[in-house]
């Protein structure tokens, strides 16, 4: 059983889809840094203020803010249990901190599960996606519709689009990701570490070809 594990891939490739699936399955923690991120915006900290306009623009936040965080994210506790890291690393520097990060804590990551996913596919996944803003589960209007429309089916809150979930903010959102997140691959290919989902599967098949590869 994996219980360190990456996930990989451009938005709307269902990492965060998939993660939540794998939590409920296997008990691992699914860190979404995206997640963290709009939960401090919703609170109006400090830290959220300070990343408030590269989030809404598709930007990336600076490797300084995020690698600051790294440690209050990955507790002992995280690492004993096992964790699913979602959007987190996403540059070179932030892969090379975690990798040493992990080293020191003798809890090296063991599997980075790559989703790779047809740009049109994720254009039409992310503008009708829809996010419950108090638990974080993904919802898309046609593909995995909630049960009464507009209401997380886990907690009963309301459902929101992301305000980056537009198409002029994905299309950046994804610039970056070519940039500067996709050669991760090849960093974690040449570590030995990779195994390549296809994310234009449904979140079902998904999720089965996901728990396979952790139960490996
Ligand atoms: P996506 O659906 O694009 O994977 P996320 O929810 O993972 O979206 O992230 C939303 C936004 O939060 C990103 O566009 C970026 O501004 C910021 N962000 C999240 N994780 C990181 C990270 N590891 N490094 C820099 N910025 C990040
Ligand atoms: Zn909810």
């Amino acid at each position: 059983m994996k219980r360190r594990i990456v996930l990989l891939g451009p938005p709307g490739s269902g990492k965060g889809t998939v993660a939540q699936r794998l939590e409920k399955e296997f008990h691992l923690d699914h860190l979404s840094t995206g997640q963290w991120f709009r939960k401090e915006i919703a609170a109006g900290t400090e830290l959220g203020k300070q990343v408030t306009a590269d989030v809404e623009r598709g930007d990336l936040v600076p490797d300084e803010v995020v690698l600051g965080l790294m440690e209050r994210w990955l507790s002992p506790q995280l690492l004993e249990r096992g964790f699913m890291l979602d959007g987190f690393p996403r540059t070179r520097a932030q892969a090379e901190a975690l990798d040493k990060f992990c080293a020191e804590k003798k809890a090296p990551l063991e599997v980075v599960l790559y989703m790779s996913c047809p740009e049109d596919l994720i254009i039409e996944r992310i503008t009708g996606r829809r996010v419950c803003l108090s638990c974080g589960k993904n919802y898309h209007v046609r593909a995995l519709p909630p049960h009464s429309p507009g209401r997380c089916d886990l907690c009963g809150s309301a459902l929101v689009q992301r305000p980056d979930d537009t198409v002029e903010v994905v299309k950046n959102r994804l610039e970056f990701y070519r940039k500067i997140t996709e050669p991760l691959v090849d960093y974690y290919r040449n570590a030995g570490k990779l195994v390549s989902l296809n994310g234009a599967l449904g979140s079902e098949a998904a999720f089965k070809a996901a728990a396979q590869v952790l139960a490996s």
